[in-house]
């Protein structure tokens, strides 16, 4: 299998006019100064590190691209793209607004090689949308995503939990979205307050609450579901360690952890295997054996069993036991019965 790495060059708050409430873009890309120059020696540094053979993509991440100044845009991505030209680098993928995309950002992009664009959507409710003061509407978002895949890009979704306003239901939506614009990907934030926010503001007035870990993870995992069922792969879900969520003087409240990502498949899988059970109408006492893919073992009896705990409370009458099978698709799961005399 050819390995994949992105080398992530993040652009900072620059020219942004917007501020949306949760975003301090200089903590959260991890770099206050930027220099065009600078981006040359990113690439070359990384590649350095990089083995022969392995597809390679540049990903401009952090603040909105392509409402940046146009000039420097255009600089970068001509840096970006003398790297596919010298058959170094296989891809472009930036991330932006959707009220930075029209006819003429979308040719530019096209034009310097960028394959995939990831849209901060956050959210697809008009009040949600207000509340954290995005400055554009779901319409925008809709135009947006149908403009990016009539032009022949790959779509990758972003999305938040725990916004201002939002809801469980309110966040499904938002993914059900994603998945009907033909969207290639997704990634899941759930909302960290950091400091230097007007979240951060709201939080210590009390006009914003955090969610709680749990909350965050249950919600979390039902966007992904809805990802899942549409066969949309999930690329992210939670900030990256490197967001600076470790250093007090960044991080102010919500959920924060460093496996977030991976208590969410927990969760995804919990729910699986209940629903499952709860499906199949099991009736007196049983013996379950949950078959899930390989490498799923861990995810399915969950973090200091958890699941298997909560599976037991849920199914006293039932006996649960969890093996991996190479005939079972990933994020899914087989379920063996066997009557307990
Ligand atoms: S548009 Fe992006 S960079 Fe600008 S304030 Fe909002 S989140 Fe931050």
């Amino acid at each position: 299998m050819i390995r994949h790495v992105n080398i992530p060059v993040f652009i900072p708050h620059l020219g942004c006019p917007n501020q949306c409430v949760f975003c301090n873009q200089r903590t959260i890309t991890g770099t206050s100064k930027f220099c065009a120059d600078d981006v040359r020696d990113i690439i070359e540094d990384a590649l350095n590190t990089i083995e022969e053979g392995t597809e390679v993509e540049i990903a401009i991440f952090g603040g909105s691209f392509t409402g940046i100044d146009f000039d420097l845009m255009c600089r970068l991505l001509e840096i970006a793209y003398s790297y596919i030209l010298a058959g170094r680098v296989s891809s472009i993928r930036c991330s932006t607004r959707p009220d930075y995309i029209d006819g003429h950002i979308l040719s530019t992009l096209k034009k310097y090689g960028v394959k995939v664009i990831e849209l901060g959507l956050q959210s697809t409710s008009d009040k949600v949308l207000t509340l954290t003061k995005r400055a554009h509407s779901f319409e925008a978002e809709e135009r947006a995503c149908k403009m990016i895949v009539e032009a022949g890009f790959e779509l990758v979704g972003q999305m938040m939990i725990g916004l201002p306003g939002s809801t469980l239901e309110l966040e499904e939506e938002t993914a059900r979205f994603i998945a009907s614009v033909r969207a290639k990907g997704a990634r899941i934030y759930p909302t960290v307050v950091f400091r230097n926010t007007e979240l951060c503001d709201m939080t210590e007035n009390g006009s914003y609450v955090p969610l709680s870990l749990d909350d965050a993870i249950l919600r979390s995992a039902r966007a992904l579901k809805i990802f899942k069922d549409a066969g949309i792969p999930v690329i992210r879900i939670g900030l990256c360690a490197s967001d600076n969520l470790s250093a007090p003087d960044t991080y102010f409240a919500g959920p924060n952890h460093s496996a977030l990502g991976e208590l969410v498949e927990n969760e995804f899988y919990y729910e699986l295997i209940k629903e499952k059970i709860e499906k199949a109408d099991v009736i007196g006492p049983q013996s379950v054996t949950v078959f899930g893919s390989r490498g799923s073992l861990s995810k399915m009896i969950g973090q200091k069993r958890k699941n298997k705990l909560r599976l037991i409370d849920d199914f006293p009458l039932i006996s649960f036991s969890f093996a991996e099978s190479a005939d079972v698709e990933e994020y899914d799961v087989r379920l063996q019965y066997e009557e307990r005399k």
